[in-house]
């Protein structure tokens, strides 16, 4: 069967070999995003579809079983907590539950959580029921998590938050430069293509505080204090301009706010920037030259940019960079922040965001507001709603009453999991729809099995832009179901006139509401298997690269925004000596509900690691594979020292996909103002060798 890979946003397209209802294997399919090839993930990360601990049958939380935040629920073994109900029952709770809730607090006291793993046509459907049927724009997804604060520069600056060029025009550039991404790990595919364009003779610039694989390939290797991205590129920005590498006729045709940014940049000369970044003025000015003096030259980033309290910041310089030298809208250039999920870019296209409806229309913009009143035939509410931290937080105070997530694992995905642990049990319902007893699953009063990514159809956007149909290969395991399908059911039963056969029928609606996609038929995808947005009408080829005549902003220009160094949130200090970053493991995806789960994957990584330098090691007598203990103001894990040479002195890095060792327990909930993302990548830790686990829960 012809479908897509489940894991992230490079959306490889491949087969699934099939012996009766079990995948055998797995194999690369020739699609636009990946030419055969797919990672490991791809490739043997799909067993955990047969695992013994799918959700078979809906669940509800026995009569006096207490939520304890720090409680543990066997995932094998849910009956401890929760006892077996038939669809009818559970569906019924679950929405009575949120109804109640509805009519004693108001639409405001409930929130809805989405999946960017699922289809498009699935948080299209969530985003709808929260605003129709809870009465409130309370409705968010890990988008928040991961690229918040780089949509809120682009659409500030560019009026688009999507890429402006696909990841495989980085073969037609002569200089990419990837910051704060480690693509080898989190977007490996995407990674080969980069190295296929240095062999074709471009120059290659990574910039991230970790050492990583990509700096194989790499001309420089930017390795520069943690959280100081805004001195870099000012920096860099300061040599181009006073050098005269910026494109003046692009300047002066296309853009504003060049004046002010010069000015600004006068302050920030590699030689002054240096010893607060890291990195010797010299390279600094090289780079400067290299991007500067580029004919096309493309950006990609990651999350080591926008997972700051400045990532805003972060991403409003390498726009201006990309801006200053012309580098957009041409083949060979562009802005392209690499999204994380396999649909992130689709559930954010598809207005599972509290400030926007589909196709990013402003909630409190009037004739948008008019508009899907009319389209979906209901009262919506016109002011933006919470995002991902503020509903913990909402619910930790006791003002958040009700939740319903869909795929999402806030209890082990966001900062501060102990204090959103608290929120989920203080909530007084609480539903969620999983294919796992995931973390968050354990606070639930209902919980209702769903369909995994090989059992359903749907459409799928990559990070490209690119609109991918998914085929269903496999029946759900027992009585689980399909996800549209029990979103369908609890809408109905909140009062919703809902009568949806399946995902095309939910997409043909989309496609009357999203101008975006207007032109993208399911049958076309069903013969061509991909299509790139914009594709406005039927029979438009989609628009790959983009802005090359203009920014879809009011007057058609882009913004320059000057930027200041703001320090991270929590420093370093005596009690706290050492620098917490967290991300991913190549094998390992997210929350580890999915990969922990398959076979191959679980054996290449199987247990919880903190990577710190060899420095470090020997200062604190740490050998590798001994247990140590990380501590926060917020928390504490214990788990096993890997040392990297990878790893700068005074840093700590921990995949978050670890149950066990929750790096999550750790990290700052400090927000962006903007993008009103957590600093995930940065907060201050002590580390210490124990002589074995005491806190860590069981596996
Ligand atoms: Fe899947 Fe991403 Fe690997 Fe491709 S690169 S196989 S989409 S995880």
């Amino acid at each position: 069967v012809e479908s897509l890979c489940p894991y992230c946003g490079v959306g490889c397209q491949l087969t699934y070999q099939l012996e009766g209802n079990r995948i055998i294997s797995v194999v690369g399919r020739d699609g636009p995003a990946n030419r055969g090839r797919l990672c490991v993930k791809g490739r043997f990360g799909f067993d955990y579809i047969h695992h013994s601990h799918r959700l078979i049958s809906p669940l509800v939380r026995k009569d006096g079983v207490p939520k304890l935040a720090e409680d543990y629920v066997d995932p094998g073994n849910p009956y401890t907590h929760f006892r077996e109900a038939t669809w009818d029952e559970a569906l019924d709770l679950a929405a009575a539950g949120l109804a109640r809730i509805r009519e004693q607090h108001g639409g405001q006291a409930l929130s809805g959580f989405g999946c960017a793993k699922g289809s498009n046509e699935e948080a299209y459907l969530v985003q709808k029921m929260v605003r129709t049927g809870f009465g409130t724009n309370n409705v968010d997804h890990c988008t928040r998590l991961c690229h918040a604060s780089s949509v809120a520069a682009l659409m500030e600056t560019i009026g688009s938050g999507a890429v402006t060029a696909p990841f495989s025009e980085s073969v037609n550039a002569d200089v990419l430069m990837v910051v704060g991404a480690n693509p080898t790990e989190n977007h490996p595919v995407a990674a080969t293509f980069f190295k296929n364009a240095v062999k074709a003779g471009a120059k290659m610039v990574v910039m991230d505080p970790r050492g990583q694989t990509l700096k194989r390939h790499a001309d420089y290797m930017i390795q520069n204090k943690p959280g100081t991205d805004v001195a870099v590129l000012n920096a860099l920005m300061h040599v181009i301009v006073q050098e005269n590498l910026y494109d003046e006729e692009y300047v002066q045709s296309r853009t504003d706010g060049f004046e002010e940014l010069r000015v600004h940049l006068l302050d920030y000369s590699p030689e002054s920037m240096s010893e607060h970044c890291g990195i010797p003025a010299g390279i600094l000015r090289e780079v400067a030259r290299l991007y500067g003096n580029a004919e096309r030259a493309m950006i990609f980033w990651g999350m080591g940019v926008s997972q700051h309290i400045h990532g805003t910041d972060n991403a409003r310089c390498l726009i201006s960079l990309a801006l200053l030298t012309g580098q957009v809208g041409r083949p060979g250039t562009g802005l392209h922040p690499l999204r994380g999920q396999n649909n992130v870019q689709g559930a954010s296209d598809s207005g599972l965001i509290p400030m926007v409806y589909p196709d990013y229309q402003p909630v409190s913009d009037p004739s948008a507001h008019a508009f899907f009143e009319e389209f979906w035939g209901a009262t919506l509410n016109s002011e933006p709603g919470l995002t991902v931290v503020e509903i913990a937080d909402s619910a930790h105070e006791g003002r958040m009453k009700g939740m319903y997530v869909m795929g999402e694992n806030p209890a082990m995905s966001d900062p501060n999991a102990s204090h959103v642990r608290e929120a989920l049990c203080n909530l007084e319902h609480l539903v969620v729809q999983d294919i796992f007893l995931t973390e968050t699953a354990v606070y639930a009063d209902v919980i209702l099995p769903a369909s995994a990514f090989p059992e359903k159809d749907g459409t799928f956007t990559n990070t490209d832009r690119r609109v991918q149909i998914g085929r269903q290969a496999l029946d759900p395991p027992g009585d689980a179901r399909q996800d549209w399908w029990i979103v369908q059911e609890i809408a109905r039963r909140i009062g919703l006139d809902w009568n949806y056969d399946g995902p095309r029928s939910i997409f043909e609606e989309m496609r009357g509401c999203m101008p975006s996609i207007a032109g993208i038929t399911w049958d076309r995808l069903c013969e061509e298997g991909a299509v790139t947005y914009p594709c406005r009408n039927v029979g438009d080829p989609g628009d790959p690269i983009i802005f090359g005549d203009g920014f879809p902003t009011p007057d058609g220009r882009g913004k320059l925004i000057p930027v200041n160094i703001i320090p991270p949130d929590e420093v370093p200090d005596e009690d706290f000596p050492m620098v917490l970053t967290t991300g991913r493991h190549l094998e390992h995806w997210h929350t580890g509900v999915m990969t922990r789960r398959a076979r191959v994957l679980d054996e290449l990584e199987p247990e919880a690691v903190c990577e710190i330098s060899p420095a470090d090691a020997r200062r604190l007598g740490i050998v590798p594979g001994a247990w140590v203990r990380v501590t926060s103001r917020r928390g504490v894990i214990e788990l096993k020292a890997r040392i990297t040479g990878s790893t700068p002195e005074g840093l700590v890095f921990i995949p978050f996909c670890y149950s066990e060792a929750a790096v999550n327990l750790l990290t700052n909930a400090k927000l962006d103002p903007f993008g009103k993302i957590p600093e995930l990548k940065f907060c201050s830790v002590r580390l210490e060798e124990i002589d074995f686990p005491r806190v860590s829960a069981p596996q």
